[in-house]
């Protein structure tokens, strides 16, 4: 069963850093929320909540310092990114303490936000000017049609983000917007406001003009279509069911949008895999965070020449993960992060065994150790009919099957209407890239679980089907947030019949150059 060392918990913040945050939100207009620690129950702050006016006032501040920001060389910009990526680094004790505290998950866990932030400020900070440059391609008439294709700022791009990875998912969308000469207004969660807003300050201590990245607080719900309706571009990371609505409201008003949503992902172990290796790293890629991250493990298929051993080896890896709550790097696994998620894992277990599953390690909440602890959990003989079978989890449960080939691996693995990230694991990676080309998903892992695409930052991540179909990282995770305009510059000669020219003279020339261009095998 698993171990649950007796571990002091998490303290409260300091009263001083709470104030010093609080005085970035633009908020305070309407009745304020009190958000409680989900390890220890303890209060963490009175939250100010945003009223329209506030949300007004955001947007209004936000395009002023955006106009400015736009004529700000981006060589100056990557300047400011690269203090920001320093300072997350030098103040991580800080900052880990706020995340812990605000989502009850374990410091490593926590961790995997920092590197997270800091390798894509470096990134960003470093392509930026590459991929704001301006393009020459060729014109209609070679010389004579000199085109340039320019970059511009969306404007104001509002990010609403949820609160599983507060800091990666509030500032890691809002460095390439801002970089690509944006403002932001970010709409974090109640729940890990804190977070975002020690974003917000440290970004303005590296250098950011006030009133750029700007903060407003309320529950979604509320104030999200008031957000969007002043934004120039929405960035979303939550449900498919939210990312619905938001995607209504945005289409409504012909703006674009970016959407990160859910995922039921899953991690095949093949026959020739590194078996012990596979039931090792696929604890961390199910359990990161109580398997409340968006990329987490839902379902391993196992072939059946390993699936003995593995399944041995996996559950003893899970049974000896750590639980606790304090704020240091002592133990593996922190808690959910509120009732609504304990709420749903419970259920979705008490089903699965209803109706004939069989839970092979955990299946237990933990009230010992805090009101929304349930121990890492392992299901066996989950069928069709099951919620947990289709439905995403969102916390520290995962089913595994059998298979019997590499093709119902596959099968199985895209019988999902979800398609963010997925892991295939097998000794001969030329296979396993084969197949993980065969399976739907935004992000596929070879024998790693999901840090490897999602750590890679140069490449672009995002979901397929009800995933979402936003791209973040990459070039396409700034070149979202900017609009092209093309000027074109016509010199010498018109593109129209030259004078005493008939239109069908016209036509016959232009139809013999059109032969020409294709003969020469020019674009
Ligand atoms: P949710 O959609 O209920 O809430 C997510 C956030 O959206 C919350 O902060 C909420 O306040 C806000 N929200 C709700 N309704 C809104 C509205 N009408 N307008 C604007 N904002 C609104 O989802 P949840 O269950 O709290 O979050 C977990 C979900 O997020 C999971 O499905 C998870 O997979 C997904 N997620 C996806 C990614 C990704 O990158 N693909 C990352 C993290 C989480």
């Amino acid at each position: 069963m698993t171990t649950a060392p007796q571990l002091a918990p998490a303290d409260a913040l300091p009263e001083s850093l709470v104030r010093r945050l609080l005085a970035h939100a633009t908020a305070g207009g309407a009745p304020a929320v009190e958000v409680f620690a989900p390890a220890t129950g303890r209060k963490i702050a009175d939250l100010p909540q945003s009223s329209t006016a506030d949300i007004e006032e955001a947007f209004g501040l936000a395009r002023r310092a955006q106009r400015q920001w736009a004529r700000t060389p981006v060589r100056e910009r990557a300047a400011v990114l690269r203090r920001f990526h320093d300072l997350v680094l030098a103040e991580q004790d800080t900052i880990l303490d706020i995340v812990q505290t605000e989502t009850g998950k374990s410091r490593v866990h926590a961790f995997d936000e920092v590197g997270d932030v800091a390798v894509n400020a470096r990134y960003y900070a470093a392509e930026a000017e590459r991929l704001l440059a301006a393009r020459t391609p060729r014109g209609v008439l070679p010389v004579l049609t000199k085109v340039e294709v320019r970059h511009r700022p969306k404007g104001v791009v509002a990010v609403i983000s949820p609160w599983n990875y507060p800091l990666a998912l509030a500032a890691s969308d809002a460095l390439p917007a801002l970089m690509a000469g944006n403002a932001v207004v970010a709409r974090p969660d109640n729940q890990t406001a804190l977070t975002a807003l020690w974003a917000v300050d440290a970004a303005e201590r590296a250098g950011l003009p006030k009133g750029l990245w700007q903060a407003v607080l309320g529950r979604g719900r509320e104030i999200g279509g008031e957000v969007i309706a002043r934004a120039d571009y929405v960035d979303y990371t939550g449900s498919s069911a939210t990312g619905r609505t938001i995607a209504r409201q945005a289409g409504e008003r012909l703006i674009g949008y970016s959407l990160e949503l859910g995922g039921k992902n899953p991690l095949l172990v093949l026959a020739d895999a590194d078996v012990s290796a596979a039931a090792k790293i696929a604890v961390r890629a199910c359990f990161a965070s109580s398997g409340q991250l968006c990329e987490s493990i839902e379902r391993i298929y196992v072939h059946d020449t390993v699936y003995e051993r593995f399944l041995a080896e996996f559950v003893a890896n899970t049974r000896a993960l750590t639980l606790g709550s304090a704020l240091d790097y002592s133990y593996e696994m922190g808690s959910l992060s509120f009732q609504r998620q304990i709420d749903t894992v419970a259920a979705h277990v008490d089903d699965a065994v209803a109706k004939g599953a069989t839970v092979v390690a955990g299946g237990r909440a933990r009230p010992d150790l805090g009101p929304y602890f349930y121990e890492p959990t392992v299901l066996e003989g989950v069928r069709p009919g099951m919620t947990v079978y289709r439905e995403e989890t969102f916390g520290p449960v995962v089913s595994v099957y059998r298979v019997h080939s590499d093709d119902e691996a596959v099968e199985q693995a895209n019988d999902t209407a979800y398609g963010l990230n997925a892991s295939v694991w097998s000794r001969d990676t030329e296979r396993a890239r084969e197949i993980a080309a065969r399976i739907t998903a935004g992000s596929v892992n070879v024998n790693e679980g999901f840090i490897a695409a999602w750590g890679s930052v140069a490449a672009p991540s995002g979901g397929l089907g009800i995933s979402g179909g936003g791209r973040r990282h990459g070039p396409e995770g700034l070149l979202k947030y900017i609009d092209t305009q093309t000027i074109a510059v016509q010199r010498a000669l018109p593109i129209a019949p030259l004078p005493g020219m008939s239109e069908a003279l016209w036509a016959k020339t232009m139809t013999l150059y059109f032969g020409v261009m294709k003969a020469l095998r020019q674009k």
